[in-house]
């Protein structure tokens, strides 16, 4: 069964608090969402300002694939204004809920459903597809929500929707009101969940399997309060789980993590690490036992693999690690320890395990080259110049060196700290070379006073996926945060360079 897929990232994702986005920001995301192909793209709410009403109307002259929609109150106002950003298709909503209808709309159900009713026979008469949605509809009387639902079908609706706006559904009450809104209708469902309880997911699936065409998500479940539900999880849910029927939608599910970064880095809401599908660790493995499964089966502990997702696995070393875990992560880097040597080398990383430390893949390879009596890793790049200056009335600004393989570059930017500074030119001269951005960045002080030592734990990822981990500690917060960063980037060029050979061979 084909499911259709309505992204409104752009509309209820974008009153996430704390996200607003310019009429270009959202033009780009639309493309994006299209590229990964949604069914329908809810791009804002014409009527509520200038800037608004321009980005709609800019994302439904775009020429997109998927079907462009907008929101609109039951009032003319609002459906003349979705008309006029020329947009063909409309999702028009009133509260049907008592609670809703005594202290926000001061109506009667009845005065309600007659706004209802106008509002569909108003978006007819001007040639617009009209999607309906009982806004509260899991907290409305069942027997009214389904008369409405009745009403506004014989008034000409061509969709209904059925939000749980503040993610108070249960899955079997969702089914239940899924199956009347179809008695009810006759007409294709669509299904608009909240995780306020954390089911927004759980309850599309079974809105859908109780005979909901559509479900309403957002990319990385962003939206009001605790969100909506997640359009990736939802559609590898529907792609994956064991439902006795096959589901299809039109998502090229390996552009999810990409789609999930883009968005996250344009809203500026970060992902939580323990995120499905698209968190930092959703393939990411330390315990021995689960490495050691995954590098004999990956489907012993991930239920799909990394890549139809668009990611990649990553293995890390702490106290839970096992030899095998680490002889693979090692290998990554051409680093081949023998039984005894790798045995040293897992003591070691027990001993900082325990020590309530985290691990980085810097830490790790300095350990095995030490034990390995190497005199070092290879370093590809190296740091030969660098300062930084800052103050009030001036924007901090960042001057780098780095010698590339024996060759010279120079990178010089702002950024809104020195830090950001610093990093941002590092970026400026890694990106001519390959492209790698610095994920995460974390600091902590190790001891207090102004004299305190810091801690700058940093994760690099190039634009495969791979991604290395590293650490530094010093005096200087900028100077630590700049050599973490130079580590990982070692690193991570090491892990190309010797992985781009294990191909050509
Ligand atoms: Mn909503």
């Amino acid at each position: 069964m084909r499911i259709r897929i309505f992204d409104t990232t752009l509309r209820d994702g974008e009153q996430t608090p704390g996200i607003s986005l310019s009429p270009d920001q959202k033009l780009a995301i639309a493309k994006k969402l299209d590229v990964l192909g949604v069914d329908a793209i809810e791009a804002g709410f014409p009527v509520i300002s200038e800037g608004e009403f321009k980005a709609v109307k800019m994302i439904a002259s775009e020429g997109l694939s998927a079907d462009i929609c907008g929101l609109a109150r039951t009032n003319k106002k609002d459906i003349d204004a979705a008309v006029d950003a020329g947009l063909n298709y409309i999702h028009t909503f009133i509260a049907t809920s008592d609670i809703h209808l005594e202290y926000k709309l001061k109506m009667t159900r009845e005065q309600a459903l007659e706004k209802a009713i106008e509002a569909v026979e108003y978006g007819k008469s001007r040639g617009l597809l009209v999607e309906f949605s009982a806004e509260d509809a899991t907290r409305t009387d069942r027997t009214f929500l389904k008369h409405v639902f009745s009403e506004v079908a014989k008034a000409g609706a061509d969709r209904i929707d059925i939000p749980d706006t503040v993610g108070y559904a249960t899955p079997e009450y969702m089914a239940e009101i899924t199956k009347d809104a179809i008695e009810a209708a006759k007409l294709p469902i669509s299904v608009h969940c909240h995780n306020d309880f954390g089911l927004a997911v759980a309850n599309a699936l079974s809105g859908i399997r109780a005979g909901a065409q559509c479900a309403h998500v957002t990319i990385n479940g962003i939206g009001e309060r605790a969100g909506n539900a997640s359009l990736e999880e939802f559609v590898m849910a529907l792609k994956c789980l064991p439902y006795d029927q096959k589901y299809e939608t039109g998502i090229k599910s390996e552009l999810l993590y990409e789609t999930s970064r883009f968005i996250s880095k344009t809203v500026g809401v970060q992902v939580q690490p323990n995120k499905a599908i698209v968190g930092d660790n959703a393939f990411g493995h330390e315990s021995g036992i689960h490495t050691h499964g995954i590098l004999n089966n990956p489907l012993t502990y991930e239920p799909i693999s990394p890549e139809l997702v668009g990611r990649k696995r990553w293995l890390q070393v702490g106290k839970h690690a096992g030899i095998h875990g680490m002889n693979a992560m090692l290998a990554e880097y051409g680093i081949r320890p023998t039984d005894d040597q790798a045995k040293q080398i897992l003591d070691k990383i027990k001993i900082i395990g325990d020590q309530g430390k985290q691990i980085t893949d810097v830490e790790l390879l300095s350990i095995a080259s030490n034990i390995l009596g190497e005199k070092g890793i290879k370093r590809i790049v190296q740091l030969t110049g660098f300062s930084v200056s800052t103050g009030i009335g001036t924007m901090p600004y960042a001057f780098v060196k780095l010698n590339i393989d024996g060759k010279d570059f120079i990178g010089t930017d702002y950024g809104v700290g020195p830090v950001d500074a610093a990093l941002n030119a590092i970026q400026k001269i890694t990106g001519q070379i390959s492209e790698l951005r610095i994920k995460d960045y974390g600091l902590a002080s190790i001891s207090g006073g102004s004299t305190a030592l810091c801690e700058v734990t940093i994760r690099v990822e190039d634009a495969q996926g791979n991604s290395v981990s590293a650490k530094s500690i010093g005096e200087d917060i900028v100077t630590t945060s700049v050599q973490a960063v130079i580590d990982g980037i070692n690193r991570i060029m090491l892990k190309k360079m010797f992985n781009e050979k294990q191909i050509g061979h």
